[in-house]
């Protein structure tokens, strides 16, 4: 047998690729095996995407009690593999999608065709990248106040970031907390109008403006933060602080092939999960840049599957 024969006979042939193992990543693992798609499902980096770095979870359907990020995902892993679904180790880590079948290499080195692909990479949430953040992540430092809010009721909050998200957030904790403190280094926000004008009218958010964040304190949770402002150094208490600076879509390594947005967000064709490439499905955080919830990226894995399962029977 020739090389190039061998090569041949080495490249795996799947007929429904899923990247990435989020809520997004598994609801498309779900249905496309249910569907009998025989779904591959590598996982990345970080197996059960950004919820594994949270702690609990009270706003996903049908957890009356709560559940914790790695059990859901748990949870969500073994639905799919009860039907088939086919979960592995492994990065994507280039990919091909000039022609079908799509060419897609894992970790440098095996290499595997497949008739359709579902992109649910997810998105990173962005750090100030300090060192005390680190130390205080799940136990007072959080990207979501949606998701960790609800832990800090009646108590004092800070949040870091001028756009809507950082808005947005200021306004939902101070439904929640005694005092928000939302800290922007500029000296004016980013968010749009409206947000703005909620965040002025609500009493309990005091605005730092021109403040930077120099080191979150506390001894085993956070206690405090301290701020610089100007040169001048300001010490405020609070128990819990939310990075609210932008999330960045893992969509670098399909850029060549799909479109994306300014923000690199993916691109999808209204209401479907369909990219700009014919059998490309993208689904979850990498395409939203609104809601970002579990729950919403399930929601659009399920239809990244069956716009697959219906592009896989055409
Ligand atoms: P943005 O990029 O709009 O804003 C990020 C904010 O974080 C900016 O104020 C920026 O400051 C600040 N920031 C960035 N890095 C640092 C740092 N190292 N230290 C301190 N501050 C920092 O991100 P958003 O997540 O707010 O929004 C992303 C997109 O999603 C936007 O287009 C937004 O409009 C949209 N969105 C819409 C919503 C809605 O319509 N309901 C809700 C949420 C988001 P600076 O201004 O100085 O650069």
């Amino acid at each position: 047998m020739s090389t190039s024969e061998n090569k041949q006979n080495d490249i795996e042939q799947v007929k429904c690729l899923i990247i990435g193992s989020g809520p997004a990543g598994y609801t498309a693992a779900i249905y496309a095996s249910r569907a009998n798609l025989s779904p591959v499902i590598y996982q990345g980096l970080q197996p059960g995407g950004q919820l594994t770095t949270t702690t609990e979870v009270d706003n996903f359907p049908g957890y009356p009690e709560g559940v914790t990020g790695p059990v859901l995902m748990e949870d969500l892993k073994a639905q799919a593999e009860r039907f088939g679904a086919d979960s592995r180790w492994g990065m994507v880590s280039k990919v091909d999608f000039s022609q079908r079948p799509f060419k897609v290499e894992i970790d440098g080195e095996k290499q595997i065709e497949a008739q359709a692909v579902i992109i649910a990479t997810g998105a990173t949430a962005k750090y100030l990248g300090l060192e005390s953040e680190k130390k205080f992540q799940g136990s007072g430092v959080s990207a979501c106040a949606t998701c960790d809010g609800f832990f800090y009721r009646g108590m004092n909050v800070a949040v870091v970031g001028g756009g809507d998200t950082a808005a947005e957030e200021a306004t939902y904790l101070a439904g929640l907390c005694k005092k928000v403190y939302l800290i922007i280094r500029k000296d004016y926000m980013r968010a749009s109008k409206a947000m703005i004008a909620r965040v002025e009218s609500t009493e309990n958010i005091e605005v730092l403006y021109e403040h930077t964040t120099k080191e979150i304190i506390g001894s085993n949770v956070v206690e405090g933060a301290i701020l610089d402002n100007k040169g001048k150094e300001v010490k405020i208490d609070i128990d819990g602080f939310f990075v609210a600076i932008g999330h960045t879509p893992q969509s670098e390594l399909f850029k060549e092939y799909i479109d994306v947005d300014a923000e690199g967000y993916i691109k999808t064709d209204g209401v479907s999960s369909k990219t700009s490439v014919d059998g490309v499905f993208a689904c979850g955080d990498v395409i939203d840049k609104t809601y970002k919830q579990a729950i919403t990226a399930a929601g659009s894995g399920c239809k990244a599957a069956l716009d697959a399962e219906k592009f896989l029977a055409e």
